[in-house]
């Protein structure tokens, strides 16, 4: 559930009108609802009741700062994949001791500088990873914790590109190759074998991949204990769906019941954490745009809007279905048609909707529902478009959590050959 809904024919984000926010910050802007961030977040946390466990928010789906400084008030934790998310999350005042870093091509500098700041686990990915990790310790004469990310060779039938547990995938490890990794590890004066991780994808909207991978992390965890190697915590990912359409994913509760039962079955009884992102922000948001033209053309109708691709890639990318409201309920004198919403970039790649019934104008709003996890975190400047602005509704107020790029923003750093 999410706080985005009509109010007397006029779209709002929680007490504020779409319609102010697009007058006083212009468009295409972001819109997020800091209630239901809040209630995604409570949703998961208060889910496993006394069973011990901890939220590691995925930065990666959303990492602005006011987001993430949202969650760090509310206690989460966070899942970081680069040095530049875990710097995010300690500008946002979230705690390095919070933090785990996954991520398979962690450079030498990110995990020199993530033992500096102490984060709380590195979820090692790759073979050669343990030996940089261990000596960065070594040389800093300290103890990190680490885990290994096993892959448990599950479909998640979700997206290939955010599939991430099947054997061919570049991810984690397979159960033997880990084994070698935590005997390595177990051994060495400067690592701390901590955990066992696995994160099978995302998008994901059946239980049954999800619990194939918590079986074959638990079979694994009974393995390591056959070798004398106990863990303090398992990290089960993130990865669970959100409804952009017609989608039924798990609510999180039953995604946490079956989670707990099958460490039951198990005869598990570690602590458990998880790596939402996705379920956390997607219904958080909106991606708000303007239409500058209605054009006919035989084929089609289009409604070209000034966001674009650049701003919002998912449907470009992953043939991703967004729900398009208009801002303004239209009255009865506006026809209803079919039109493909489409931006400037040149590109037909460039949509952000197709063959959506609406009753609109020139110079009408629309919100791209589900925009909050996945949206501006991946915009680029392509067709040299200044990234658009970010907003946080808080009840009837609303904050600008990130400026529209200025040119000259978008220009800094470049420079010109010598004459
Ligand atoms: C992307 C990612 C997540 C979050 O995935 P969602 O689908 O957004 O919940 C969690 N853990 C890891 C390791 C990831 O790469």
């Amino acid at each position: 559930m999410d706080y985005f809904e009509y109010r007397d024919g006029i779209y709002h984000g929680e007490d504020v009108s779409l319609e102010t926010i697009a007058a006083t910050v212009g468009t295409p802007c972001y819109v997020y609802s800091r209630a239901t961030l809040e209630r995604h977040w409570h949703a998961f946390n208060d889910s496993f009741g006394d069973y011990p466990h901890t939220v590691y928010y995925a930065v990666k789906a959303n990492s602005n700062l006011a987001v993430l400084n949202v969650l760090a008030r509310l206690g989460s934790s966070f899942d970081i994949v680069s040095i530049g998310e875990l710097e995010r999350v300690i500008h946002a005042g979230g705690r390095s001791e919070q933090v785990v870093f996954s991520g398979v091509g962690k450079r030498l500098d990110e995990i020199e500088r993530a033992v500096d700041v102490g984060i709380q686990c590195f979820n090692i990915e790759t073979v050669a990873e343990l030996d940089r990790i261990e000596s960065t310790a070594a040389a800093k004469s300290c103890v990190v914790n680490i885990a290994v990310r096993i892959n448990p060779d599950v479909d998640a039938g979700t997206h290939p590109y955010i599939s991430t547990g099947l054997k061919e995938n570049k991810f984690g490890l397979t159960a033997d190759d880990a084994i070698d990794v935590y005997r390595r590890a177990a051994a060495s004066a400067h690592l701390n074998v901590s955990g066992v991780a696995c994160h099978i994808g995302s998008q994901l909207t059946r239980m049954e991949p999800f619990e194939d991978a918590f079986a074959r992390v638990l079979e694994f965890v009974g393995r390591l204990e056959g070798e004398g190697i106990s863990l303090d915590h398992i990290d089960f990912g993130g990865g669970l769906g959100v409804r952009y359409r017609d989608e039924t994913p798990p609510h999180p509760t039953e995604y946490t019941e079956r989670l707990v039962a099958c460490l039951k079955q198990h005869g598990v009884s570690l602590p458990v954490t998880i790596e939402p992102g996705r379920v956390i922000a997607a219904n958080a948001g909106v991606f708000l745009t303007r239409i500058e033209y209605l054009k006919d053309t035989q084929a089609r109708n289009f409604a070209i809007v000034d966001g674009a691709m650049n701003d919002l890639i998912r449907p470009a990318l992953y043939q991703s279905w967004q729900e398009v409201v208009s801002v303004r309920k239209a009255d009865k004198s506006v026809p209803q048609r079919t039109y493909d919403i489409v931006g400037p970039v040149c590109e037909s790649a460039d949509f952000l909707g197709k063959e959506r019934e609406l009753a609109v104008r020139a110079g009408d709003l629309l919100a791209i529902r589900s925009a909050g996890a996945y949206g501006h975190v991946m915009s680029s400047n392509y067709n040299a478009r200044p990234k658009p602005a970010e907003v946080m509704v808080d009840k009837d107020r609303f904050y600008v959590i990130r400026e529209r790029e200025t040119i000259e923003q978008m220009v800094a750093g470049e420079h010109l050959l010598p004459e």
